[in-house]
């Protein structure tokens, strides 16, 4: 094992993963940029190193700066948590150089699945359903004219190194796929710097389902099941829960297999999440993110597991602490991410936290590095806690969901929570009736 390991992130998941190490004796050393030297996350750390000012770019981005701080201080490892540096495959490559442990995937496996194009190609070799579409780049107007005709319209025009939604046009018949082409392709060089382009089947009211898998990086690999991600906002997730409210046992079993084979037959390392977009029973591949996805705890709450004592765990060379039959699934649980933004418009809420006070008791959990008197930076993400509830079935942990919302305290800036509030009271929400376009149709209606 470890005896220290460097944490390149901030925030609650800093803490998270600062919480995972102690309870197994492995010392941490927190990085933190100029502005957040009063950050939580440095508080609980055993060791801090400021890597640069407050832009992200100079600090949590900032590659030089986050190895000489391993080496400074003589940490093994670096686990990345989400976002910055955790899907950056010449990160990971640079570590490698430097014989510094990433907890992580490797940089190949980074690599193959960043990509879209390849990452879709693997896995529809590997047995992984994926959504009908063309099977490479499409090079021009009439590749994509032919292309289109074959998979039947409506059709999405996707941009290879696409993210975050971008480089994304939707042509519902013949007449719009000039333009959504021309506009994607565009929109890919500018956000990307890359105007390759594919084409899939859209489909007009999926679900968003991800399955969690785990591999142990020797051809061993297990899955915990899915989690349900659908109430988004502009592509973000807002709530999740697991078990998905409309995935059978018998689909969680078989989907839950063929992604578990998938990255056992490719030696996958560590956490991975396999989303697909689910319609009418089916499964549609649509990308892997190779690293803790923000709503884990929702995972762990259900199968009883600590997935970043097991990341850490795998990147120490030991073996993964479960097998498949050990993973039992239990219960319900359901995570609210709660931003400092201002309703309706959800614009950024920085500012000084006057009061904060955690909700508690069975079954909840809040992940946040909030406390009295912290002042929220201006310069990262909105994400300012995640509340996780957990009951025996989804009705519980909606009336837990409940209770808990009405506790927290977090008085000096605007946050979502008054959103959650409205949400959990709603007819299709209680039912689990939604699909990846009810938050947005639901917003439009009561925020507008
Ligand atoms: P990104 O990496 O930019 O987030 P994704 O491929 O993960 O792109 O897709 C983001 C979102 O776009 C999905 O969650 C879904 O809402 C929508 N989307 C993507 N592909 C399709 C499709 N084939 N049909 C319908 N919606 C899609």
């Amino acid at each position: 094992m470890f005896s220290k390991i460097l944490i390149a992130n901030r925030g609650e998941i800093a803490l998270r993963v600062v919480r995972a190490a102690r309870e197994m004796g492995v010392a941490t050393v927190a990085v933190h940029s100029t502005a957040d030297a009063d950050a939580m996350h440095v508080r609980m750390a055993d060791e801090s190193v400021c890597i640069g000012p407050a832009s992200g770019a100079q600090s949590y981005l900032n590659v030089a700066a986050i190895v000489s701080a391993c080496e400074i201080t003589g940490a093994e490892a670096i686990h990345p948590g989400y976002g910055f540096l955790s899907e950056n495959a010449a990160f990971v490559q640079v570590l490698e150089d430097h014989d510094i442990t990433f907890i992580g995937p490797t940089a190949e496996h980074i690599r193959v699945m960043g990509d879209k194009i390849t990452a879709k190609e693997t896995m529809r070799k590997l047995g992984v359903p994926c959504v009908p579409g063309s099977e490479g780049g499409v090079p021009d107007l009439q590749t994509a004219e032919l292309m289109a005709a074959e998979i039947g319209f409506p059709v999405i025009v996707k941009a290879t190194a696409g993210g975050g939604g971008r480089g994304m046009k939707l042509a519902r018949s013949a007449a719009d796929l000039e333009n959504a082409f021309r506009t994607a392709r565009s929109e890919a060089k500018a956000a990307f710097g890359n105007d390759e382009v594919y084409i899939e089947k859209y489909l007009g009211t999926p679900r968003h389902i991800e399955v969690q898998v785990f591999g142990d990086g020797r051809g061993r690999a297990v899955h915990l099941g899915e989690r349900d991600c659908s109430l988004q906002r502009r592509h973000q997730k807002v709530l999740e829960e697991a078990p998905g409210p409309a995935i059978t046992p018998e689909q969680r079993a078989e989907i839950g297999r063929t992604c578990a084979e998938a990255v056992a037959r490719i030696n996958y390392a560590g956490a991975g999440t396999i989303e697909f977009l689910y319609e009418d029973g089916n499964f549609y591949f649509i990308e892997m993110n190779t690293r803790l996805q923000v709503e884990h705890p929702v995972t762990e709450a259900v199968y009883g597991v600590d997935l970043v004592r097991e990341q850490i765990n795998v990147a120490a060379g030991l073996p993964m602490s479960f097998i498949q039959e050990d993973l039992r699934l239990n219960g319900h649980a359901i995570e609210v991410r709660i931003n400092a933004e201002k309703l309706p418009n959800f614009s950024p809420s920085p500012g000084r936290i006057t009061q904060y006070h955690a909700p508690g008791g069975l079954g909840v959990r809040m992940d946040s590095a909030l406390y009295d008197g912290y002042r929220i930076p201006p310069y990262y993400d909105s994400l300012i806690g995640k509340l996780i509830v957990h009951g025996r079935d989804r009705d519980e942990a909606l009336a837990r969901l409940r209770r808990s919302l009405g506790e927290i305290i977090v008085d000096g800036v605007d946050t979502t929570i008054p959103l959650f509030a409205e949400l959990v009271e709603d007819p299709d929400i209680r039912a689990g009736n939604y699909t990846i376009h009810w938050l947005e149709d639901w917003l439009a209606r009561n925020l507008a």
